[in-house]
């Protein structure tokens, strides 16, 4: 018990608990959700799109990509082991560019973990910063975004399967729970073990200690895209909806 005292009391003197670099980077306090840039073809206040439009998914589901140079060879293959993931379970295609108009860049130096959701014409970025990102399932996360996803953790029909304990989120980001007003249901339930479900305590003012995300069902234990090492088979299920194959 004196033990416990003397930890809460060195804790407390230390101040809030480390956060995780690898979920650090996936709380950018400047993004929406933490980790997502933008939304193709969506005005601000409009952004809740869990699945965007057919005009925002990539054509035939191919995915012309370029790596920025600052990617390592090391890095390269990490990513290029979360595309074989999209590969072996979708009919979605990472493909290095051939002169596509519309490509995504991915650059590991960058700050952050990052992608916009959806295709947004031109080049467009996915950041997987070499500082907290380079894992199977971060990158997976990202190219998710990249193809027209939100997270789960938002989804409209959240609040059946978890609570949003906000007496624990850091000040000033709450807005990172807001439920998705314009979603588009791709037919699969809510899945805790969902890729794009953030851990228990995403943006927690207490990392570690005090749960922000609290599965209604308490056999549940949530966990953060960089501790998962594949999509969900509903992921997978979903995205072959969205891309009608
Ligand atoms: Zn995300």
């Amino acid at each position: 018990m004196k033990l416990l005292l003397l930890a809460a009391l060195v804790a407390s003197v230390a101040g809030t608990p480390t956060i995780p670099q690898a979920a650090k980077a996936m709380y950018n306090p400047d993004l929406s959700e933490g980790d997502i840039k933008g939304i193709a073809g969506q005005e601000p206040g409009h952004e809740r799109a869990a699945i965007l439009g057919d005009q925002y998914l990539w054509s035939g589901g191919v995915v012309p990509y370029v790596f920025g140079s600052s990617v390592s060879s090391s890095e390269q293959s990490v990513i290029l082991d979360g595309m074989a993931d999209f590969h072996a379970k979708t009919c979605v295609r990472f493909q290095h560019r051939s002169g596509e108009a519309d490509y995504i860049e991915i650059v590991t130096n960058d700050s952050g973990c990052w992608s916009y959701v959806g295709t947004i014409g031109g080049q467009q970025r996915v950041s997987l910063d070499t500082y907290g990102c380079i894992y199977i399932g971060t990158v997976i996360h990202e190219l998710m975004h990249a193809i027209g996803f939100y997270h789960e953790h938002t989804r409209n029909d959240r609040d059946d399967y978890v609570v949003i304990d906000f007496s624990h989120v850091i000040s000033g980001m709450e807005s990172n729970f807001n439920k998705d007003t314009y979603w588009r249901y791709v037919g699969e339930d809510y899945n805790y073990a969902s890729i794009m479900h953030y851990g228990t305590y995403a943006f927690s003012d207490n990392w570690g200690i005090d749960a922000t995300i609290v599965p209604t069902d308490p056999n549940v234990i949530l966990t953060e895209a960089y501790d998962k090492y594949e999509m969900a088979q509903s992921d997978a299920n979903e995205i072959n909806t969205l891309y009608s194959c």
